[in-house]
């Protein structure tokens, strides 16, 4: 990719976390996408809440990783992270097994969540209307190379803030000049820290903190931990939220 500067431009609002590693938040909730580019692919962790937030991420991935995006990680399947997926066209798409049937059986549902948090009645329905499934469900983990030596690894480790919470290891390397990169974990909204982890309808509190315990696994205790909503957070941020949410789901 190439460097970051300041200015206008997506360098401006892509974060970077690790070589060819960068985050957005996006506006409104505050949802985060991902992207990691290797030398022949680049890969997009969740989509935005609407088709045209989908279309301007694609722009400006292609901006700043010279690439096309050529695999979609869904992180679980509520409208702020899924409903750009369709803007990316011929895109490989990944999500946690089951997650698709769960796509495909909820439209009504996306569709009144989006437009209940805020998004047009209009962009919402065309969204849900062209609504992309994944076709590659993950039970366990797959590793994905990107080229040049970049991957990285989907995990299926829910349930938990839904039934079918997906993760995304990125490893770091030696390779960066700079000094060894560090693992980044995209964590979904089984992690938040902008505020309370959202637990709807579709969450399964019980089990939770076990996937707190399974992304501590994961990313051991000097990765990135990416969090679904707010800042990028480490490895006893992820031990605390697991024992307060240990506290208030068996108080509750
Ligand atoms: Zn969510």
């Amino acid at each position: 990719m190439q460097a970051h500067h300041a200015g206008p431009g997506p360098s401006h609002r892509w974060e970077r976390l690790a070589p060819g590693v960068v985050r957005r938040r996006l506006p409104q909730w505050d949802a985060t996408v991902g992207a990691v580019g290797g030398t022949e692919g680049v890969l997009l962790i969740d989509t935005g809440s609407t088709l045209a937030e989908g279309a301007g991420i694609r722009s400006e991935l292609r901006e700043l990783f010279g690439r096309a995006v050529t695999h979609v990680a869904l992180t679980h399947p509520h409208f702020d992270h899924v409903l750009g997926t369709a803007a990316f066209s011929g895109v490989q798409v990944y999500g946690a097994v089951g997650a698709a049937e769960v796509l495909e059986h909820s439209r009504d549902t996306l569709r009144a969540d989006a437009v209940t948090h805020g998004v047009a009645p209009d962009a919402a329905a065309e969204a849900v209307d062209v609504l992309v499934r994944p076709r590659h469900p993950v039970s366990g983990e797959i590793t994905l190379s990107l080229g040049g030596g970049r991957r990285a690894t989907l995990a299926n480790v829910g349930p938990g803030h839904t039934g079918h919470d997906l993760a995304v290891l990125v490893p770091g390397g030696a390779e960066d000049p700079a000094g060894p990169a560090p693992d980044v974990v995209f964590c979904g909204d089984l992690v938040e820290e902008s505020g309370e982890p959202q637990a709807g309808p579709d969450a399964h509190t019980a089990r939770w903190p076990d996937a707190l315990d399974r992304l501590l696994a994961l990313g051991g205790e000097d990765a990135l931990y990416v969090p679904g909503h707010g800042a990028v957070v480490d490895a006893d941020f992820l031990r605390a939220q697991r024992d307060t949410l240990a506290r208030r789901f068996t108080l509750s």
